[in-house]
């Protein structure tokens, strides 16, 4: 199964404004791209990419896609292995363009062996009910919509965080008071603590009964982590910290961290993400499922993987549902309420709608 050729598209979603501590997302900055074989399949990726946290554009996915599509021309589609490492050896981290790249390997793979993904990874159907995420605004703003998606039948909330640490409290004191003692609050700072904030925002938010809190400080604090951890009445994940499984075993060894959070941008696609989920599984420990800000495309990918995953026992695959203003996949995952689910068809089992691709910039390689 040769690659014949590759189509590139600039894959902006349009989307009310997201807010998180490093800065403010106003559209999904998307990169889409379609892997023709000489069998007649083609493969679909995509990619979010998120400057703030990978580094990324979608400009500078868009720049090295050309290049990863003219190292790839002729060559066999099916050595998934082989093809990533050609990317990987051209250039270093651009994980969040590479995903995609691999994404579309694995859609084609699937497809040419007729099975929906998660079986072609050997994996099963489970239960996967995401959070909804609650972006950072006043503290009054936020209890609001945790009562509003309350009242939708969210049962996790993801709250965002990581600005002055009182403000912080606040905003959990408050979102508690609204939406009840039985909800799900998981928390993400996204590295906007110092460890003494960190410290003291945990010590105070004890008592609002949190699951964990994901990246309470700056990467560059990691060496802070296992004592952070050791002390913290609060469970921490890794978010920004890990990358690749190397970085999971890193963090693992260390006890930097009681949970992980996996996301195709970060790890550069299916391939390592599943090397993280073993790393995981083999240390007895749990993972997330994460994300950007996807659309039902990638989110679908992500759901096989899950389902060939059973160390990813969190769901943070709420990307759709905060605040994308157009939805152009057909197929694919849909959502009960917070619970995904899928029909079975082969590969990812999702593609985009015709007249949306027509009006997206686009590249043939
Ligand atoms: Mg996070």
């Amino acid at each position: 199964m040769k690659i014949r050729q590759t189509e590139i598209f600039r894959f902006s979603i349009p989307m009310e404004p997201f807010t998180i501590a490093t800065g403010t997302m106003h559209f999904a900055q998307n990169v889409l791209i379609k892997v023709h074989a000489d069998n007649g399949l083609y493969g679909l990726g995509e990619c979010s990419a998120f400057p703030m946290i990978v580094g990324e554009t979608q400009d500078t996915c868009l720049v090295l896609a050309k290049d990863f599509a003219s190292i790839w021309k002729g060559k066999d589609a099916s050595d998934i292995e082989a093809r990533m490492k050609e990317l990987n050896d051209y250039c270093a981290h651009n994980t969040t363009i590479k995903s995609a790249f691999d994404m579309a390997l694995y859609d084609l793979a699937a497809k040419a062996a007729e099975k929906p993904l998660y079986q072609y990874l050997g994996g099963q159907k489970r239960t996967v009910e995401t959070d909804i995420t609650i972006g950072i605004g006043t503290p009054g703003v936020m209890a609001e919509t945790a009562t509003k998606y309350k009242e939708s039948g969210a049962t996790i909330l993801k709250v965002k965080l990581g600005k002055k640490v009182e403000e912080d409290i606040e905003r959990v004191r408050r979102i508690r008071e609204a939406a009840g003692a039985d909800i799900t609050l998981r928390l993400d700072a996204n590295q906007g603590w110092t460890y003494d904030e960190a410290v003291r925002a945990f010590d105070a938010m004890q008592e609002y009964n949190i699951q964990f809190c994901e990246q309470p400080m700056r990467t560059y604090n990691d060496e802070r982590l296992p004592a952070l951890c050791n002390r913290s009445p609060v469970k921490i994940m890794a978010d920004e910290s890990c990358y690749t499984h190397y970085d999971a075993k890193r963090l693992v060894q260390a006890g930097a961290c009681h949970y992980l959070n996996i996301k195709l941008a970060k790890a550069g696609g299916i391939s390592e993400a599943r090397k993280i989920g073993q790393v995981v599984a083999a240390a007895g420990m749990s993972c997330m499922m994460g994300g950007m800000l996807e659309s039902r495309l990638a989110l679908t990918a992500k759901l096989h993987l899950v389902y060939a995953a059973p160390a990813i026992h969190f769901f943070d695959m709420d990307t759709c549902m905060i605040g994308h203003l157009e939805d152009p996949v057909t197929g694919g995952v849909t959502y009960n309420g917070y619970f995904l689910q899928m029909e079975d068809a082969p590969g990812i089992g999702a593609d985009v709608d015709h007249g949306f691709l027509k009006k997206c910039e686009s590249f043939i390689i």
